[in-house]
This record gives structure tokens, C-alpha cells and sequence, in this order.
């Protein structure tokens, strides 16, 4: 069994087939999905949180994206709190910094991803963060935030050893994608060789960085397999122990139920 911990499932590139898309996911042994509300402005947090309501193995998160920064208030904040409420609504997020595109003016970045740290520490849930071309800023907001307990994933992890290290210290777990696939992908799998499983989680992020045997067409969870086989080569165990611990690992952090 496996687990795509970060899934935007209610992006419109599965309008038309998600059906099949999940057919084919349980036939990989993809049981659970956690869908992402982040990522299209507040509009795709309803639709994660309906989704969850109404199939069963799919989690959802609730949050808005460092690229939608701009979009935060004070009345987005309570419609996020509220939605946590939700049957299945597991976690903040993915909220952050990207100083790689930046969209949103950094300051309203900034503005955003504290507020939602702070409702995570509030409503005890983890939090999937996004962070591109930000890890030093990222750290320092988590350490400021860290007194009462938080905790999350940092989504798509693509920093060093020194940055693993740093966010493991502060009880985070880090998401691997596709991307370990890439031929170009050694620091990321010189940082897993190092880390061992026991902080990491297997994610999609689909439809985005499909894994390099099927690279160039649409992600689905279907492919998390190749994720976990391509952990597997790197640390030289079978990919059952992969999807074991990483299974474990996802449970244990967002307490995923039923
Ligand atoms: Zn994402």
C-alpha cells in the first residue's frame, strides 16, 4: 500500500476522468490520497474538502498557495478555519514562500504563510509547506513558529543535506516527488542516500513532475510506484519497505483515519 500525500486532484486536468484516475490508482495499491485545497486560489479548497467528504481513502488539505498570497484576508482565514472542521480535512496548506516565481509581493507572502502556521498550531494540525528558492527564509519562520509544537511536510523538498537536517530538527518530514526520478536529480538523491526513509513521504503533485518513465504526459497517483522504487534503488532496500515506512510516516503525521 501506498500513500500520495500531496495530490491537486481538483485541478481541471482531472475534470474529466477522475473516476479512472483513482480506478487506476488502487490498482497500483495507492489507497489513500491527500488532496491539496491550495493551489487555485480559495475556490479549490471546497472542492478538496468535497472530495474527501465523498470518497472514501482521499484526505484533504485546506490553505492558500504562496502564489495566491495576494488573495489572503482576514475573511479567507476563518473560511479556512471553518473548512478544517470537514470530515477528513488533515492539514494547513500548502502555504509558503516562492521567491523562485514570485507571484505575490513577498511581504504578502510572508503575511500569508505566518497566519497559517499560526491556525495550524491553533487547530493541532501538520502543515504542507511550499517553499522554493526560500529555504533560509523558511527556516527562520519555522523557528520563530516552533514553541507550540508545529509540524508538517515540507512539500517537494529540494534543498541540501544541511537544509534535511535543519527541518527534520524542527519535526518535519520531507516530500519526494517525481523529481528523484530526473536524471538531474542527484543532490536530492545524495540527501535520501544520507536521510534513510524514516522522515520521508511519497507525493505526486500531480498533474505536475510526472517520474521520468512517463515524463512529458499528465501526473496521476497511479504513478507514486516509480517514486518509491526509484527510493528503493537509491537505499538499496525493496520497494515494500519503501512503501512500509513511507506509509507509516504518512499516518503517523496526519493521523489519517478510518
Ligand atoms: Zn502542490
Amino acid at each position: 500500500m501506498f500513500i500520495d500525500t500531496h495530490a491537486h486532484l481538483n485541478f481541471p486536468d482531472f475534470a474529466s476522468d477522475l473516476p479512472a484516475v483513482l480506478e487506476r490508482s488502487r490498482k497500483q495499491g495507492v489507497t489513500r490520497m491527500i488532496v491539496v485545497g491550495a493551489g487555485k486560489g480559495m475556490e479549490g479548497n471546497p472542492e478538496a474538502v468535497e472530495l474527501a467528504r465523498g470518497t472514501p481513502g482521499i484526505f484533504a488539505t485546506v490553505g492558500l498557495h504562496p502564489h495566491e498570497a495576494r488573495e489572503f484576508s482576514p475573511a479567507a482565514l476563518s473560511e479556512l478555519r471553518a473548512l478544517l472542521q470537514a470530515p477528513r480535512v488533515v492539514a494547513v496548506g500548502e502555504c509558503g514562500l516562492d521567491f523562485y516565481r514570485n507571484l505575490s509581493p513577498r511581504r504578502e507572502q510572508f503575511r500569508a504563510f505566518e497566519a497559517q502556521l499560526e491556525l495550524a498550531l491553533q487547530t493541532g494540525r501538520p502543515v504542507s509547506i511550499h517553499c522554493r528558492e526560500a529555504h533560509p527564509e523558511t527556516l527562520e519562520v519555522l523557528k520563530r513558529a516552533r514553541s507550540g509544537g508545529l509540524r508538517g511536510v515540507i512539500h517537494c523538498f529540494s534543498g541540501g543535506m544541511p537544509e534535511a537536517r535543519e527541518y527534520v530538527e524542527l519535526n518535519f518530514w520531507l516530500g519526494i516527488t517525481g523529481a528523484v526520478t530526473y536524471p538531474r536529480s542527484e543532490k536530492l538523491r545524495g540527501v535520501i542516500r544520507e536521510m534513510g526513509l524514516s522522515r520521508l513521504l511519497l507525493e505526486t503533485d500531480c498533474p505536475f513532475l510526472t517520474p521520468q518513465p512517463k515524463r512529458g504526459t499528465r501526473n496521476e497517483p497511479a504513478y507514486i510506484p516509480w517514486v518509491a522504487e526509484e527510493i528503493g534503488r537509491i537505499l538499496s532496500v525493496p520497494v515494500e519497505e519503501v512503501a512500509r515506512v513511507t506509509t507509516e510516516n504518512a499516518n503517523r503525521l496526519f493521523k489519517l483515519e478510518e
